[in-house]
């Protein structure tokens, strides 16, 4: 390795808001100021020269451009619901991943945004006020305490599960706004082993509890950590459930490289991103109800 290890900057992505808006008028405003790309997996991302700064920009203030990057973008994505669901998003406070779900379900169908903590839970409506999106019911309360025999749940097709996780994988300057420590009780610094564990024991009862929906089809669980305790062995775990259950992984994004470390059969299913690749840490794993493949393919 030579001494001097120099730090590529990296782009700037930005999601569109297609509830407000097209990519097309959003290039068109853009590309005036800058060079403009569109991200060649992720529908509806821009990839803006490093260090474009946004944040005054009118189309983000407007919420017809997202400043949310691109491996946060791949979460929804990969959940893929289609227009007309009904789905959970279980943990979705400050509610990015929410309203991008709006937006790829057309504002069409319902999601049930969950959040445990009040304080969070506006910041989250103030995103889906900022979105346009008029598909979405906040529940203030505890995922977990959600029953899913609830016959209001019996129609939910997708969940997806962005709990509470070590952050690891994300900046630091980033993670007071996006990490929450409040449903874990701990007084530890963000990565002791102590606290990673109990981040991985909520993940586990999260995930399981998501898999316990008895019309869900399609189930994401991601984090924004690079842990293995919190990404391939929370996954491990809730195998013979799932598939008891008739689950199984799925793969996204099946053209993208880095996957799951090789710590069980089925790891190469699941997507890792890495800053090597010019994003933040970010985990999915997708889950499939067989029958539902099945349908698909009919
Ligand atoms: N998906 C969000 C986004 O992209 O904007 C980020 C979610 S953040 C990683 C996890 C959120 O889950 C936090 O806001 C936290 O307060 C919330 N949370 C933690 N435990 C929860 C629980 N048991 N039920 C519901 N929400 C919970």
């Amino acid at each position: 390795l030579s001494e001097k290890t120099t730090v590529k900057p990296k782009p700037r992505f930005v999601r569109v808001n297609t509830l407000k808006t097209t990519t097309g008028s959003v290039i068109e405003v853009l590309s005036k100021m800058h060079k403009v790309d569109k991200d060649d997996m992720v529908p509806d991302m821009l990839v803006l020269p490093p260090g474009t700064d946004m944040h005054k920009h009118p189309l983000v203030t407007d919420g017809k451009v997202f400043l949310q990057g691109k491996a946060s973008c791949m979460v929804a994505a990969a959940l893929s619901p289609k227009p007309g669901w009904k789905v959970i998003d279980a943990c979705a406070a400050p509610g990015n991943k929410t309203v991008h779900l709006a937006a790829l379900m057309n504002g069409e169908g319902s999601i049930i945004a969950c959040e445990l903590n009040k304080e969070r839970a506006k910041t989250l409506q103030h995103t889906v006020r900022r979105s346009g999106a008029n598909n979405i019911e906040t529940v203030i309360g505890d995922f977990l305490n959600i029953d899913s025999n609830d016959p209001s749940y019996a129609e939910v097709r997708a969940i997806l599960l962005d709990p509470s996780c070590s952050g690891s994988g994300i900046s630091t300057e980033r993670l007071d706004h996006l990490l929450p420590s409040h449903s874990i009780d701990d007084q530890d610094d963000g990565g002791s082993s102590a606290r990673i564990w109990k981040l991985s024991a909520f993940q586990r009862k999260a995930l399981s509890h998501a898999l316990s929906f008895p019309s869900v089809e399609r189930l994401v669980y991601s984090t924004c950590s690079i842990h293995q305790a919190e990404n391939e062995d929370v996954v491990s775990s809730v195998l013979p459930l799932a598939s008891s259950l008739g689950f199984e992984l799925a793969t996204p994004f099946p053209q993208w490289r880095r996957r799951g470390l090789p710590v069980f059969d089925g790891a190469e299913h699941l997507l890792r991103t890495d800053p090597e690749d010019d994003l933040e840490g970010f985990f999915i794993a997708l889950f499939v109800r067989k029958a539902a493949a099945a349908d698909a393919l009919e």
